[in-house]
């Protein structure tokens, strides 16, 4: 079972699909007060049909003073988890100066931007927080096509405060996922180098995000926690 988060305040980045999704459900199942922000109204909406507790932040990441001004109001909140990115894959010689701002702006600037306003707020009440930022094995190894999206993560592994952690997954079969990684050659020659054979699936990052959100991790910080089937020790 997850720990409990009872009565925690939350806040989970890019919570509209995928594996920010799962992760505000889980911790609104174990009994935390969510903010869940994201970019597309829609996908808010659906979420909060779902699990009607969780309060919605419609916000794009990439507007610095609007990050500022709405998780400053929505605030404060003990426990962080980053997890809201884009992937633009593009060859290394095509690298276009829009993608490659888009990339720091949401994959780094805004993990250091929220990470600094929570963390105000966490040093104002005195309470122990945790944070934890998704980053992705993609930080640690070079990859056809991903020059900026393996550096934004490798910046992410280097950011450390307060108790930090991130969780740096294999392949996920999200939304992202699928657009990078559903040509079968491609998915074929990525699965035959982890360990494990397979993908992650969305619960086994959701599972390693509350462990390191929770007291059960208290002694863990400024670490990578790979779900990775083994890919980076292969
Ligand atoms: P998805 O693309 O499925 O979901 C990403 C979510 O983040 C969406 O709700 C998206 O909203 C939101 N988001 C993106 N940009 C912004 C922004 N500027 N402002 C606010 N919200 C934004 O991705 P995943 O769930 O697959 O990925 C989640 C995390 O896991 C990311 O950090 C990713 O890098 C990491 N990861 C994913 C892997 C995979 O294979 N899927 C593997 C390893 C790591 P919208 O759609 O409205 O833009």
């Amino acid at each position: 079972p997850h720990p409990s988060f009872r009565g925690r305040r939350a806040l989970v980045t890019g919570a509209g699909k995928g594996i920010g999704r799962a992760v505000a459900v889980a911790l609104s199942r174990a009994g935390a007060r969510v903010t869940a922000l994201s970019r597309t109204a829609a996908d808010l909406e659906s979420l909060v049909r779902e699990c009607p507790g969780i309060e919605p932040l419609c916000l794009d990441l990439a507007d610095w003073d609007a990050a500022e001004a709405a998780v400053g109001a929505a605030g404060p909140f003990e426990l962080l988890v980053n997890n809201a990115a884009v992937a633009e894959l593009q060859p290394f010689l095509e690298v276009t100066r829009e993608a490659l701002q888009r990339s720091l702006d949401v994959n780094f600037g805004a993990v250091l931007h929220v990470s600094q306003i929570v963390a105000r707020q966490m040093i104002a009440q005195g309470a122990a927080g945790a944070i934890v930022n998704v980053s992705s094995q993609a930080s640690q190894r070079a990859l056809r096509d991903h020059a900026v999206y393996c550096s934004t993560k490798s910046a992410l592994d280097m950011l450390t405060k307060i108790r930090v952690n991130t969780v740096n997954p294999t392949v996920v079969m999200t939304d992202m996922g699928r657009i990078n990684w559903s040509d079968p050659q491609k998915s074929a020659a990525m699965i035959n180098r982890i360990p494990l054979g397979k993908f992650a699936e969305v619960d086994d990052v959701v599972n390693s995000i509350l462990f390191l959100l929770s007291g059960k991790s208290a002694m863990t910080t400024g670490s990578s926690l790979m779900v990775d089937g083994g890919f980076l020790v292969s």
